[in-house]
């Protein structure tokens, strides 16, 4: 494929000015150059523009949102969901990816009058998923922007916390592999001291918490692990129970944007190892892993459309559970059907533990094997 933003100009120019994908929920979303957009005016962290797709001059009822590209027409005939192209590289080229895939390979429906002179063909779009960025409320604005304002303090708190130290080391994490992966920890005293009143507020249910930091085509999260009321010794299995009661902390708790845990999507490499949990993403690369190709899914699901065209192979190491099994066989056939090269890493049959995480603790360096087995399989590929 060419580079991809001459391809939409191309495919702009001749004769339909629009490119429209739908999505399998009957979502459309069109796929806009930065130059089509009717003299857009900077507010900041949004544009806004006259809307060129319904036409509009009155009032610029565009408006697009800079860091992610994704914009909504507010006029209510109208309401049209775009994406500028140029300012979401990743997502608008695997859109078009998929787009041409589903201009040579499927079967055009013939919807169009016969008499008709032969219009451009409609488009046909393979089903993927799509995120749409929707509306985030504003105190899930303020608990991201102050968690990442404390994002220093919270490593410093994980560099000095004996306690989420010592949880780390049972789950056989080594803490200097957590810090380098981003792994923050919040105490109650960071939020006790006289200066954080308004932080408390927002902050109450991070408390107590180990933060993995998420990415996403959207920006940066973070997802929390709760300790409460873990002490040392305690198996993990009854950790979990103590927290499934009813009244308790949620186990697990994302930000708005949430995403993987991993490096940024546009800097994965060709080759990326997909795992479910956070802990397994820390165990594979505690165990020599190299840490840009492993991606926790961390609770997000898997969109193709936030891998970059450089990914070309993807390693399935799901849990190996019921719900892993039947997750991994879902998930190959979505990335095949991508056009993505895709392997699926055994889980061996073991009873000792479900993710790799347990299984780890129990078993040490020779419980991946298969994960090395499949690291020099894409190696020799
Ligand atoms: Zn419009």
């Amino acid at each position: 494929m060419k580079d991809f933003l001459s391809e939409v100009t191309l495919a702009k120019t001749a004769k339909t000015p629009m490119i429209t994908i739908s999505t399998p929920q009957g979502k459309q979303i069109e796929i806009v150059l930065a130059s089509e957009l009717c003299q857009p005016v900077d507010m900041g962290a949004h544009v806004q523009a006259y809307c060129h797709l319904h036409g509009s001059d009155h009032q610029r009822s565009l408006s697009i949102k800079k860091m992610t590209g994704w914009g909504h027409c507010f006029n209510t005939a109208c309401q049209a969901t775009v994406l500028v192209a140029e300012w979401n590289r990743p997502v608008a080229q695997r859109l078009l990816h998929v787009y041409y895939q589903g201009l040579t390979s499927a079967a055009l429906p013939s919807y169009q009058a016969p008499h008709l002179p032969s219009r451009p063909r409609p488009y046909v779009v393979q089903p993927l998923l799509l995120p749409l960025p929707k509306t985030i409320p504003a105190w899930q604005k303020q608990e991201l922007h102050i968690l990442c304002a404390l994002d220093g303090q919270m490593r410093w708190a994980l560099a000095h916390s004996q306690r989420a130290q010592l949880y780390l080391r049972e789950r056989g994490i080594p803490l200097n592999s957590a810090l380098e992966a981003g792994v923050r920890y919040m105490p109650s005293a960071l939020l006790d001291r006289p200066e954080m009143r308004k932080e408390r507020e927002v902050l109450r249910r991070w408390v107590d918490r180990l933060l993995f930091p998420l990415n996403s085509p959207f920006g940066r999260g973070y997802i929390g692990r709760s300790l409460w009321p873990w002490q040392p010794g305690m198996d993990e299995t009854i950790h979990k129970a103590l927290l499934e009661r009813p009244g308790s902390p949620k186990r697990w708790i994302k930000t708005n944007p949430a995403g993987w845990f991993g490096v940024e999507c546009e800097q994965l490499p060709d080759t990326i190892f997909l795992v479910e949990g956070a802990f397994d993403r820390l165990t594979l690369v505690a165990a020599g892993l190299p840490a840009p190709e492993i991606v926790a899914l961390a609770g997000t699901a898997m969109q193709v459309e936030w891998l970059p065209v450089q990914v070309k192979t993807v390693v399935l190491a799901l849990d190996g559970d019921d719900g892993g099994k039947e997750a991994s066989s879902r998930l190959a056939d979505q990335l095949a059907q991508a056009g993505l090269c895709v392997q699926v890493c055994q889980f061996g049959e073991d009873t000792l533990g479900k993710d790799w995480n347990e299984l780890w603790q129990h078993l040490g360096q020779q419980s991946l094997a298969p994960v090395f087995e499949a690291l020099s399989e894409t190696l020799s590929a």
